[in-house]
């Protein structure tokens, strides 16, 4: 249920092989950041999307979620909630640690980011593994606040992160994938 064709956002995502480690395909969303038509038919797609849902805050996950989800903020006339790598907030926080193929990464939230009952949009650039989107979703629960949706730009879906995000009952909106 997108405005617009998948494949406009998908052809102008650059891919670059063996980044940040051989084998990785990243999938590099700058260019639709730095196009301003893109930029504005990007964020329209969200902002379309969420202008009829009940949603009380955005959370953006570090560091391409800030770009993202402030904008989609601002638009829907919400506030907006940081998700950062551990040791940057400088608060009372929660945290979540999750497994990455080599080892593990720690996200953390203020304590007061969001409160009971809130209902949370959280957005990121990109669901790959989805140990990011959910550990970002659990912050939000532990709060006692609710993930209305959770978004990003692309999906992997044949490293199973988005099927695993759903199974855990949060829904996922995704703007285009990469088989
Ligand atoms: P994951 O936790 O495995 O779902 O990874 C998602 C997070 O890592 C997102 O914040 C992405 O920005 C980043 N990421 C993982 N894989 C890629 C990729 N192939 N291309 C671009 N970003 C990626």
């Amino acid at each position: 249920s997108s405005l617009i064709d998948p494949r406009y956002i998908r052809d102008r995502i650059r891919t670059v092989p063996d980044w940040p480690q051989s084998g990785v395909q990243f999938r590099d969303i700058t260019p639709l950041l730095q196009d301003p038509k893109t930029f504005r038919v990007l964020v329209d797609c969200f902002v379309h999307r969420y202008m009829d849902h009940d949603i009380d805050v955005v959370a953006g996950v570090d560091a391409r979620g800030f770009i993202l989800g402030a904008v989609i903020a601002y638009e829907l006339n919400r506030g907006f909630v940081p998700v950062r790598k551990k040791g940057k907030l400088p608060f009372d926080t929660v945290a979540e640690e999750y497994e990455l193929e080599y080892g593990s990464a720690t996200v953390e939230l203020h304590a007061d980011a969001v409160k009971p009952g809130d209902r949370v949009l959280l957005i990121d650039d990109l669901v790959a593994t989805g140990g990011t989107m959910i550990a970002a979703a659990r912050l939000i629960q532990r709060l006692g606040a609710v993930v209305s949706e959770a978004a990003a730009i692309v999906d992997l879906p044949e490293l199973g992160g988005s099927t695993l995000v759903r199974e855990q009952g949060i829904p996922l909106f995704t703007l285009c994938h990469f088989a």
